[in-house]
Order: structure tokens, then sequence, then C-alpha cells
């Protein structure tokens, strides 16, 4: 059969709240350039891609499933967000479709920081009342001389904004896989929280 199941439920803006083994749907946003679709070739296990300048048009759409602490979880992760879109529809969609967000800046460029504080206050409008899993990632943490975000500004908007946070390098695969085994935890929280 050519019909995929997983592409449905990636789409769907009303799921159930997420099963024991998922799909969970992870949406990654940010300012163009912050290095989400290199985030997300590392999780697709496609580490050769690095610096490939080829983008396709609406982005890309992964599904893994790992082990997370012994137990199995499938994850569609969504690199279709696109921060110059004026088309206010797909952004909407993006953000009303995942189970979980990671919020990438790169610590190189404050704009995109500030971008990132942003889309947590339009995550929070659009998802009033639930508790969504969000991580602020602060990318690009391998270039320390061209910093202009420190660890702990980023910690300190982590915690005003009440979401976990973590800096990561997609260039060194430094803290990518504990960034997605964070995400799966913390949806297993909720999970666990919505079934008791
Ligand atoms: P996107 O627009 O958010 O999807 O960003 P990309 O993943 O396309 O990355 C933009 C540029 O930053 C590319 O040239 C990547 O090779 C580079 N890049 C991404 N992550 C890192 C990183 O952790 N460190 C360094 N030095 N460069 C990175
Ligand atoms: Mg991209």
């Amino acid at each position: 059969s050519c019909t995929s199941s997983s592409s449905d439920s990636a789409l769907s803006s009303e799921s159930a709240p997420p099963s024991a083994l998922g799909p969970f749907t992870v949406v990654l946003l940010g300012d163009n350039g912050v290095g989400k679709s290199a985030l997300a070739s590392i999780f697709a296990g496609a580490s050769d891609s690095m610096g490939s300048e080829c983008e396709l048009y609406g982005g890309e759409v992964f599904e893994q499933t790992i082990i997370v602490d012994g137990e199995r979880a499938t994850v569609t992760l969504l690199d279709t967000w696109d921060s110059q879109d004026e088309g206010r529809w797909t952004q909407e969609r993006c953000l009303q479709t995942g189970d979980a967000f990671i919020i990438v800046y790169s610590i190189t460029d404050r704009s995109s920081f500030l971008r990132a504080s942003d889309l947590r206050i339009q995550l929070r409008r659009e998802r009033q009342g639930d508790h969504t899993p969000i991580v602020l990632v602060g990318n690009k943490c391998d270039l320390v001389r061209c910093r202009e975000v420190s660890i702990s500004e980023g910690r300190a908007c982590a915690s005003f904004f009440d979401c976990k946070f973590i800096e990561t390098s997609a260039a060194m695969q430094h803290n990518v896989w504990p960034l997605f085994d964070g995400i799966i935890r913390q949806l297993r929280l909720r999970r666990d929280s919505v079934e008791t």
C-alpha cells in the first residue's frame, strides 16, 4: 500500500493525547539559518548532509523509532517552519500540529534569540492551557568566538518562559541526542499525567 498513516497523524490538528509508543509529532521552530535542518538531518541519521545548501520546498518530515530509557518511541520530526512565510496559514498549522516544540536560535545571532522569545509567546497564544513540552535550543555552541548570547541568558529566558534549555552543536554533534531524548522524556511525563 502507498498510503501513509504517519503523515495523516502528523497533519491532524486534533490528535488524541500521545500514546505509549507515539508517534509523537515534534516541530522545529526558529529563524532561518539557526541550524534546524542540520539538527533534523542528525535525527534522520544523515550526518553527512551537513553544509548542504539545498533546501526542499516546504521543508521536510522525518520519522524515527528510537529507544529512550529502554522504552521505544516513534517520533515524527517536522522541519517545515519557514520564518519568512507571509502566508500565516502554514505557520498557524505548524503551531497547532505539534505534541512538542523545539525553538532554535543561534548563539552567534542575537536577533535569532529575540525571535525565539517571540515564538514562545506566539506558541503560548496558540496553545493556551495545554502543557505542550517546549525546549529552547541555543545551537552552534562550537562557534565560541562568535558568541552573542551567553549560556546564562539562554537559561534565564527558558526559565522565564517555563521551558527546558540546552545548548547544542549540530556541526560537532554535541548534545543533539540528549535534546531529542529529553523531548521524549517530557512527552512521556505528560502522557503519564494525562492517564492518571
Ligand atoms: P535552518 O535554516 O535553521 O534550517 O539552518 P541550516 O540547518 O540550514 O543551517 C544554516 C547554516 O548553519 C548551514 O551552513 C549549516 O551548516 C550551519 N550550521 C548549522 N548548525 C551548525 C552548528 O552547530 N555549528 C556550526 N558551526 N554551523 C552550523
Ligand atoms: Mg532549514
